[in-house]
This record gives C-alpha cells, structure tokens and sequence, in this order.
C-alpha cells in the first residue's frame, strides 16, 4: 500500500534549477548521434579504430592540412584538449564547459533550452549588450526589460528589488558584467542576490566577455554554489581572436548536459579548435594577461582626457576595453572622426544614453590619433 501523501518520486535528489527551468521535452530528447559523437577520435571504447567508414567523409587528406588533425574528418562534438584547456583557465571541472561559436551562440542556446517558444520570457537591464533580445525574438521569447538605474559613483547598477519582482515571470535572466555598452562590473552581491533569488525559477547567466579585464570578479568560481548560474565567456575580446568564433559557455554538468543536445552536432571546427587550444597554453595565456593590462593603461589614460575636455559632460567608468561617455557634441565627434576614417559607436538609442558614444581602446597610436583629430578640429561654441 502505497501512501498517497508521498509523491511518486524516487530520486533522493531535489530536482535541479537545470530540470525545473528546461522545456521539458528535452529532458528525455536523446541529442543527435553524430558519427564522432558516438566515437570521438579517443573514444574508450576499447578497440582503436584506425578505418573509419560511418560518416561518408573522404577518406583522403584532401587540400588543407592542419598540424594536430586531417580535416577530411569531422571534428569531435567537444575537443578534449580544447575543453581541458579553458577548463584548467577557469579552474572548473570539463564537464563544467561548453565550447560555442562565440558567445553569441551560448546566450542562443541557453534561451532555446530553458524558453519554451511564444510562452516563455527573458529578463534584460538595458543597456546593455544586443543579442539577448535578438536571440529571444528570433526564437519566440518575450522580452521583459529592468532598466539599470545609476549607483552614487555615478556608474548603471542593477534594480535588483525590481528585477527580483519578476520571480516566476521569466526563465533566463541576462546579467552583463563588466557591461556592454556601459562599461563597469555589476556589484557582485546585487548579482548573488539574483541569482539566490531566481534559484529554480530561471536561469541567471553573467556575461562576462570583457572579463579578462578584470580577472579578478569573475563568476566563475560559483558555479559549484549556484546550479541555476550561467557564465558566458568569449576569445573574441582580450584574446584578440573574434575572428575565429569561439566562447565557452560555463555551469553545472546538468545544465552543460541540455545544452549539449540543442547544440549542432560539429560546433567547433577543427581548424577553430587547434588555434583555441594554442590561445589557451600558458605562454599564450601570459600574453593575453599582458595585452589586457596595456588595454587598462590606455584606457585609464582616455578617460582622463575625457574627463578634461570642456565638451565632455560624463564619462562612465569601465572596467573593460572601451569608454562611454556623454557630449553635446556627439554628432560632431562621431562625424569627425568618420571624416578622417575612424570609426567610433553611436550608443544614443539606446535606453539612458543619449548623446552618448562609445570608443574602443585600440592601439596608443590610434587613440593619441582621436585625440589630436578632436582637439585639432572639434570647434566647441560653448
Ligand atoms: C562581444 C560580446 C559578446 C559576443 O562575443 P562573441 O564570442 O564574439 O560571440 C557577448 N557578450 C558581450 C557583452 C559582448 O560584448
């Protein structure tokens, strides 16, 4: 006799954030069986193929050659020395890692997984980086936005009490730190606040693809504390590499599980995965850290400059490689420079930050560039 008061529930488990929040026709959905998935290139399974005749590749080397693999083959679904590397970078386990096409393509997945399409909504603080909303309306998912509101330091934090009333209205909360295009960290005890009070209710992600910028606040350290906490990260920003399209996508091994089975068979092409894993030995490590503290000099020094300039009302403080900053002078600014072939972002549609533009730290030679053209050519009638 079975008492009724017990649910039929045999886990001795509580059900994670990553169950509880998923569409739930993923949780038994079996992933594609690719050709490598079922045997990657070291795959145990005990005998060591050397002939491989199931996924209707050319069994010749073909054209192009790479050091480490023949490109004739289909990629592993997650290259191991490539996730052994970011793991070993963000000190978390490989299961804890997802390699994606970009950063881009981890807040795509994680809205696909855990919204259900004309049903489900994300949480946005504008401004703040474009894609979060794109991804949503490209998939069917409401947008509901919380604006950021200015701290007394003069920098955009989180509403958190605002955002913290849309518990149980929204499955994925985007938290952006440092902020794009604003520039600063968020606090991170405002971000723990909402990730505790989201916890198996939607899932929070901290984008953190200027992180490198300020290693030292990174969320990835709380993965294991939080199971409904999501870090984007991405080797498009301080490790000079946006042309390969690589970002790494952290969280508990439940939630990397889903994400893996809405992901497309072969995400990491194997030339993407060779020049990854190069960017992420110790050596190449060092130089990034070097690029990005040169980055920091430059940008401190900007902002100073900013901060002197008569025709600069504001200028936010980033802890990442660009400066925002507010001038009644922004049609003037941007068109100057446009004028002399430089390239600067408009960021005055956007929510809060009109007449505002934002410039990133490039090399010493082309900012010493902006500042002359500026203070040469800017006619300022104030
Ligand atoms: C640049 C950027 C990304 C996208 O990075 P990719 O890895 O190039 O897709 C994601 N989030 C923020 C905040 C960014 O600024």
């Amino acid at each position: 006799m079975s008492n009724s008061n017990v649910p039929e529930n045999n886990k001795s488990q509580p059900a994670s954030s990553a169950e509880l929040i998923a569409r739930t026709e993923l949780l038994d959905m079996v992933p594609y069986q690719s050709a490598r998935r079922l045997f990657s290139s070291k795959s145990n399974t005990g005998a060591s193929s050397k002939i491989w005749l199931n996924a209707n590749e050319s069994s010749g080397p073909g054209l192009y050659q790479l050091s480490g693999q023949c490109i004739n083959r289909y990629p592993d679904f997650q290259p191991d020395d490539l996730i052994q590397g970011y793991a070993d970078y963000a000190n978390l386990n490989t299961d804890q890692v997802l390699c994606t096409r970009g950063a881009d393509e981890g807040i795509e997945l994680v809205i696909r997984t855990f919204c259900q399409a004309y049903q489900d909504s994300i949480l946005i603080c504008p401004p703040t980086y474009g894609m979060y909303a794109i991804s949503a309306e490209n998939h069917g998912a409401d947008v509901i936005k919380v604006p950021l509101i200015n701290s007394d330091q003069g920098e955009m934090q989180l509403d958190v009490d605002a955002i913290c009333q849309q518990v149980g209205k929204v499955k994925v909360v985007f938290l952006c730190s440092p902020g794009n295009p604003t520039g600063n960290l968020l606090s991170a005890s405002d971000i723990e606040t909402v990730i505790t009070a989201f916890k198996g209710s939607a899932i929070v992600v901290v984008d953190e693809a200027y992180i490198e910028f300020a290693p030292e606040h990174s969320f990835a350290d709380k993965i294991d504390q939080y199971d409904n906490l999501v870090v984007l990260r991405t080797l498009s920003k301080a490790f000079a590499l946006a042309g390969l399209r690589c970002g790494f996508t952290l969280a508990n091994s439940n939630i990397i599980e889903l994400l893996s089975k809405v992901i497309a068979p072969y995400p990491v092409p194997a030339p993407v995965a060779e020049i990854a894993i190069n960017a992420l030995a110790p050596e190449q490590l060092l130089q990034t850290q070097i690029r990005a503290q040169e980055s920091n000099q430059l940008k401190t020094s900007l902002s100073a400059w900013l901060e002197s300039q008569t025709w600069c009302q504001k200028v936010y403080p980033s802890d990442a490689n660009f400066v925002l900053f507010r001038t009644d002078y922004k049609d003037d600014i941007f068109k100057l420079l446009l004028s002399q072939g430089i390239l600067i972002r408009d960021q005055s549609k956007q929510l809060q930050l009109d007449n505002c533009l934002r410039i990133s730290i490039g090399s010493e030679r082309e900012l010493n560039l902006v500042k002359q053209i500026i203070s040469q050519q800017l006619v300022v009638n104030r």
